[in-house]
C-alpha cells in the first residue's frame, strides 16, 4: 500500500466486475461501463454493496511515513493495531463467508500487507477464481509474489511504488526497488504511484516514472492516484490546488506518450470535480470497507477516518464519479438513479429486517 495512500483501490474502467467469468482486458473494457453498472446497479436496488474491500491483516513490516492505516482515527475508536485478526483457515473461512453472505461483484484485498498472509491467499484466490469474482490485490512486494498466482485470470496485482528509486527506497524500505523487481519477476502487475506534492514540485518527475515503468516488462499497466488528505493533515504530501492543476495537465499527456498509463478522460474528469462529500461519493456508498477482524467498518470509505472528499484523489472514486455524471437517455445523471436506487434498497432491507 502506497503511503499515507493506500488508495489503490478498484479502476472501474479496466475490467468488468459482472461476476461472471474473467475474460481477456479487451473484452472486459468492451463491455464494462453497460453491463457493470446495471449489475451493480440490480445489486443496489436489493440493497447490497456490489463492491467489496478487506484489509487482510494488520500486520505490515513497512512503516512508510504517514500511512494513514495506522493513524488512530482510520477505524475510529481502535487503532488496527489493537484488532484481532485472523490467520490460518480461521482467516480462509472467515472470508469466504463474508463472501458468501455479501456476493460482491469485486474484492480489493488490501491491509496491512496482504503478502503477509500469502499461505492463506493462495488458497483464497484461486476459489474466487473458480467462483468468477474480480480480485484486486494491493501489495508493496515486500516478499516474493507466489509464482502460481500469474495464471489466475480474475486476479489484479497492484503493486504501490512511492516515485523512483532514491525516495520510493527511503519511503519504503524493506521494499526497496531492487527487491520489489526481484519478487515481481514472472508477474504482471499494475504499477500504482500517489502522486504527492514533493514529486508535482519536481518537473519532469512524473514522466521520468513513466518512462521507467513503461520500460519494465513486469509492469502491464501504470496507474496515477492522487494524494488524498486528512482532515487537519497538512503533511508534505498534501497537493495545493495548483499542484493538483498542474499535475493533471501533465498526467493528460501520458495516455499518449506512454500506452501502458491508463488514465482516461472520465478518470481525470473525475479527479478535477471530485465528489463534494461520501454521501455524494457513488465508490463510497456501493463498496463495503472491513478491516482486519473481519467485521469492523471502515468508515466513510477505505481512507477512514475524515477523508476531505473535495481533495480526494482514489482512481476508482474518481472513475465512478464520472460514470456518475453520464446521463441515461441524455436525461438523468447515473448518479441520481444510484442515490435514488440507494435509499429504495436500504427501504427494502429494513423491510426485510422487520419481517424476519
Ligand atoms: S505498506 Fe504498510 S506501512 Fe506502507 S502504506 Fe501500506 S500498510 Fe502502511
Ligand atoms: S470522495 Fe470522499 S468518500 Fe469518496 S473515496 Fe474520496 S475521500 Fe472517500
Amino acid at each position: 500500500m502506497p503511503l499515507l495512500v493506500r488508495n489503490d483501490p478498484d479502476e472501474p474502467f479496466d475490467y468488468e466486475p459482472t461476476g461472471a467469468p474473467c475474460s481477456s482486458d479487451v473484452a472486459k473494457r468492451a463491455t464494462l461501463t453497460k453491463s457493470a453498472i446495471l449489475t451493480a446497479w440490480g445489486r443496489i436496488i436489493r440493497g447490497r454493496k456490489p463492491l467489496l474491500s478487506i484489509e487482510i491483516t494488520k500486520e505490515c513490516p513497512l512503516q512508510c511515513p504517514g500511512c494513514y492505516a495506522y493513524e488512530p482515527e482510520h477505524l475510529g475508536e481502535t487503532p488496527l493495531r489493537q484488532l484481532s485478526d485472523y490467520r490460518g483457515s480461521q482467516l480462509v473461512d472467515g472470508v469466504m463467508a463474508l463472501v458468501r453472505r455479501h456476493r460482491p461483484l469485486h474484492i480489493s484485498i488490501v491491509g496491512g500487507e496482504p503478502l503477509v498472509r500469502y499461505r492463506e491467499l493462495s488458497e483464497l484466490l484461486p476459489e474466487l477464481e473458480r467462483m468468477g469474482i474480480e480480485v484486486q490485490l494491493v501489495t508493496s512486494a515486500v516478499r516474493p509474489i507466489p509464482a502460481e498466482w500469474a495464471s489466475l485470470r480474475c486476479l489484479h496485482l497492484v503493486v504501490s511504488v512511492d516515485g523512483l528509486a532514491p525516495e520510493h527506497d527511503l519511503r519504503r524500505a524493506p521494499a526497496t526497488y531492487s527487491r520489489i523487481l526481484q519478487n515481481m519477476r514472472g508477474h504482471q502487475v499494475i504499477v500504482h504511484c500517489t502522486i504527492t506534492r514533493q514529486q508535482v514540485l519536481r518537473p519532469g518527475y512524473l514522466a521520468e516514472f513513466a518512462t521507467f515503468w513503461s520500460e519494465r516488462p513486469e509492469a502491464r499497466k501504470i496507474w496515477f492516484s492522487l494524494f488524498t488528505p486528512q482532515t487537519g493533515n497538512e503533511s508534505a504530501e498534501r497537493l495545493t490546488n495548483d499542484d493538483r492543476a498542474r499535475a493533471l495537465a501533465e498526467l493528460a499527456t501520458f495516455p499518449k506518450r506512454f500506452p501502458k498509463v491508463h488514465l482516461s478522460k472520465q478518470v481525470l474528469d473525475g479527479y478535477r470535480r471530485p465528489p463534494a462529500s461520501p454521501a455524494e461519493c457513488i465508490f463510497a456508498q456501493t463498496t463495503l470497507c472491513l478491516s482486519a477482524d473481519l467485521a469492523t467498518r471502515i468508515t466513510p470509505c477505505q481512507f477512514g477516518g475524515q477523508p476531505v472528499c473535495t481533495e480526494c484523489g482514489c482512481v476508482a472514486s474518481a472513475g465512478l464519479a464520472a460514470i456518475g455524471r453520464y446521463k441515461l437517455a441524455g436525461l438523468i445523471p447515473v448518479s441520481k438513479i444510484f442515490s435514488l436506487s440507494r435509499g429504495f434498497g436500504t427501504l427494502l432491507t429494513r423491510q426485510g429486517e422487520h419481517q424476519v
